[in-house]
């Protein structure tokens, strides 16, 4: 059925732009010996930062907490027996989006997402004229924001025009929760008029988190090796779970909750403004409730992205037969959406039957086979879903330009000033880091037969000056204790069942 031309485009609100990264190539990783670069956290950043840093011939180990790659992108095909992403899902800017670029050719494919969006009122599909009432409601409350972010750094929420009528809540749902992940209360009017366009995206019809673990093949990563500390007083050294790494440089990728709360520490402690960084970009609250919906009782098309018009926030958007499948999830976020985690799973899946049975009657319930629920503020190496800058701190995304210490960089989406609360703006944020770190302690030799030892061998420390703008980034070596990562994790194996 061909779409209504009239309908929103998601995220249609930000304004544009994006760059993109060149394509490394991802060199074997060393056998044994000491260590140049490690990098902690196997995400999106991470990922790119090694791939960088092994096509420059860098030893460099990726050390993960977690039993898997990808961070806040990983495809679980476990919960339903089909691909379900539980953190990222949308490729945004397909065109220039680095992991489209980067993607094998076999084995996974990438389609267009559908152009638009539509709304529920009620028991009915709004007709026209009202989607253009929401739409002009949308454009108006973003150049607001954007407008009053000229002037001054605020709460976004105070610039939302007085005369959005009924549209006031569904409104602030889509711009606050589900687009910043917080309230717009909370989220920084700055920060918001500097996000690049999200128009434009696609699908990944194996899952985005399995496409990111595709580009993670061939990696040095020590899964299930949580970082405790860094110090980097004489000689740089990173505390695991499994022992200590001597090494040249780190590149930190975990996200700004898991540091703002103490996860990792640091010695001597980071100064003031990085410290005060993490906690100004922290993150918010997003959750997909998912339900394998048998029969599509909800009449609707593939991936069809469908809000309700709601008189607050307390709300949530529906992604519909996700590629195709049974699979549709309720998205919740913000103030509402973390009162409700805190809540359990059970409590999500009562919130997300019970509000679409009220848009598409009481069938739906007894449609529902399976039912899994995220609790993304409960995963102890994530601690929320993505960043946005509380007001008044938008000019912190700039600080992670600079290495927070000595031989210390830190990537993610939080230090991407366009594209944070992406999968692409993770990527190129850990390119950026890698990129730092070469320009410091490159070029790279070939890398020699080195001793078995590599957590514990000490690499030889070079001071070099301090970078003035960027960051700077080394090289790496894989000892046996080193897991290569070469197999699917165990996340996205498909088992027998
Ligand atoms: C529910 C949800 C939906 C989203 N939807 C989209 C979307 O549709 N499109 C999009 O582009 N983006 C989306 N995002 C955002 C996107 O997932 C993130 O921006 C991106 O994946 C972040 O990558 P990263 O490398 O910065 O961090 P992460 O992916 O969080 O990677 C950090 C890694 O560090 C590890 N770690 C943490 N602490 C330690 C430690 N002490 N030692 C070792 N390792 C550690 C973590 O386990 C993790 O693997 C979504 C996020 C969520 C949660």
């Amino acid at each position: 059925m061909p779409r209504k031309p009239l309908q929103v485009s998601r995220r249609f609100f930000l304004a544009a732009s994006a760059a993109l990264a060149a394509r490394p190539a991802i060199g074997a990783a060393p056998a044994s010996g000491p260590v140049d670069i490690v990098i902690v956290g196997a995400g999106a950043a991470g990922i790119a930062a090694a791939r960088k840093l092994a096509a420059a011939g860098a030893r460099y180990v990726i050390i993960e907490a977690t039993d898997h790659v990808g961070g806040r992108c990983v495809t679980d095909t476990h919960a339903f027996g089909l691909p379900f992403d539980r953190g990222a899902h949308w490729i945004y800017l397909p065109d220039s989006n680095p992991l489209t670029k980067l993607a094998p050719r076999r084995g996974l494919d990438i389609y267009p997402a559908p152009p638009s969006q539509k709304v529920r009122i009620g028991r009915r599909n709004a007709r026209e004229s009202e989607l253009e009432d929401f739409l002009s409601a949308q454009v108006r409350t973003t150049r607001a924001i954007a407008d009053s972010a000229r002037k001054a750094d605020v709460p976004s929420e105070q610039a939302v025009p007085n005369d959005l009528g009924d549209w006031r809540g569904t409104i602030e749902f889509v711009l606050g929760p589900y687009i910043c992940t917080k309230d717009l209360a909370q989220v920084s009017s700055s920060d918001f008029a500097k996000a690049a366009e999200r128009n434009a995206a696609a699908f990944c019809k194996q899952g985005l988190g399995a496409l990111l673990a595709a580009l993670a093949q061939g990696l040095n990563v020590q899964l299930s090796t949580p970082a405790k500390s860094i110090d980097t007083r004489r000689t740089v050294t990173v505390e695991t779970a499994k022992g200590t790494i001597t090494t040249r440089a780190v590149i930190v990728t975990v996200p700004t909750n898991v540091v703002a709360s103490g996860g990792l520490r640091f010695t001597p402690e980071l100064g003031h403004h990085e410290i005060d960084a993490f906690g100004r970009l922290s993150l918010g609250s997003y959750d997909h409730i998912a339900l394998e919906l048998a029969g599509n009782p909800l009449g609707i098309e593939s991936d069809d992205l469908i809000f309700e018009k709601s008189s607050t926030t307390h709300t949530g958007a529906i992604l519909a037969n996700v590629s195709g499948t049974p699979l549709c999830t309720v998205d919740v976020g913000g103030a509402f959406g973390r009162d409700l985690s805190a809540q359990g799973e059970a409590a999500m899946i009562d919130f997300a039957s019970e509000w679409l049975a009220g848009l598409y009657g009481a069938e739906v319930k007894k449609a529902i086979k399976r039912a899994h629920a995220t609790r993304w503020n409960s995963e102890p190496y994530a601690l929320g879903a993505w960043s946005s800058a509380v007001p008044g701190s938008q000019f912190a995304r700039r600080q992670f330009l600079d290495p927070i210490s000595d031989d210390v960089w830190y990537a993610g989406e939080a230090a991407h000033e366009t594209l944070w609360g992406t999968v692409g703006g993770a990527w190129e944020s850990g390119e950026r880091a890698a990129d730092a770190v070469i320009r410091r302690l490159g070029p790279f030799k070939p890398s020699a037969p080195a001793p078995a030892t590599a957590q514990t061998e000490a690499a030889p420390k070079v001071k070099p000056k301090r970078a003035q703008a960027e960051r700077r980034a080394p090289r790496h070596q894989a000892s046996p204790q080193y897991q290569y990562y070469g197999d699917t994790p165990s996340i996205m194996r498909e088992e027998p069942r």
